[in-house]
């Protein structure tokens, strides 16, 4: 098996110290009289204790994330039964269901407009990673591709304890954050996320770079980055892009024909 990254192991060692407060210890002849505990243990006792999702139901796994919040699972218990399609007031957002190319500009701007802090539940396996949709024409393989995820939940799809203990893990997180540490109250620490553009295809505008250089290397040949060398890219572009053949020329006039006399338009 590969080795994990570093920065995965140091992840993980940190999931597995103690608290602070676990450690604090406080004399016998004390014990009922003081109690010791962090402020961050209250600030994230209070926060995870009142954790409202803003629910992106997309597909069948909104079934099962409708189900956790009804009377058999009761999503209350956890502070959590305000579930609302907002962004006002919400601190996760749980996406659950394929996201489409058409959505995910939708869940990126409204991801953008939810204040910190906020968290991001990654519900089944077509969120994750495209799931059965996996390279389907239309489904992105993965939100996590255009937003920061925090728990992923598998399964096709989840059940309901699948959702809860993927809850559950949410509240450890938030417990080992620190005040001292928690990103929103740095300066420019909550940045803008760019929202995908949809337009033939989906593009993130963050790859544009990589988007013309890739367009640019298949109809000149050459990369505007030069991969095989400035001549290479040189003589790419003095070629300039490829023309196209007489019978693609005839195809398109003739199409041109058609939408004319479809739409009463004089050639
Ligand atoms: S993961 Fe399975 S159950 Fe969930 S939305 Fe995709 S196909 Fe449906």
């Amino acid at each position: 098996m590969a080795s994990l990254p570093p920065n995965f192991q140091q992840l993980k060692q940190e999931q597995l110290k103690p608290f602070l407060h676990d450690q604090i210890i406080v004399p016998d002849e004390l014990q009922a009289n003081v109690l010791i505990t962090t402020v961050d243990k209250i600030y994230n006792w209070s926060r995870r204790s009142s954790m409202w999702p803003l629910l992106f139901g997309l597909a069948c796994c909104a079934i099962e994330m409708i189900a956790t919040a009804a009377s058999r699972y009761d999503l209350a218990r956890f502070g959590m039964e305000v579930m609302r399609p907002s962004p006002r007031q919400s601190d996760l957002m749980i996406v659950s269901g394929t996201v489409t190319k058409k959505m995910a500009p939708a869940i990126v701007r409204i991801y953008n407009q939810m204040a910190e802090p906020r968290y991001v539940l990654s519900m089944g396996a077509c969120a994750t990673g495209g799931g059965p949709f996996k390279e389907g024409y239309n489904v992105v393989s993965g939100i996590d591709k255009y937003i920061p995820v925090d728990v992923y939940v598998p399964g096709c799809p989840p059940m309901p304890e699948a959702l809860i203990y993927g809850l559950l893990k949410m509240h450890e997180k938030v417990d080992r954050q620190s005040v001292t540490s928690v990103p929103w109250y740095r300066k420019d620490s909550s940045a803008f996320v760019p929202v995908p553009r949809l337009g033939p295809d989906i593009f993130d505008p963050r790859q544009v770079e990589l988007i013309k250089d890739t367009t640019l290397k298949a109809t000149t040949g050459a990369s505007a980055t030069a991969a095989n060398g400035p001549a290479a890219d040189a003589e790419g572009r003095a070629r300039g892009p490829k023309t196209l053949s007489d019978k693609a020329k005839a195809r398109m006039e003739e199409a041109k024909k058609r939408w004319r006399a479809k739409k009463g338009v004089p050639a």
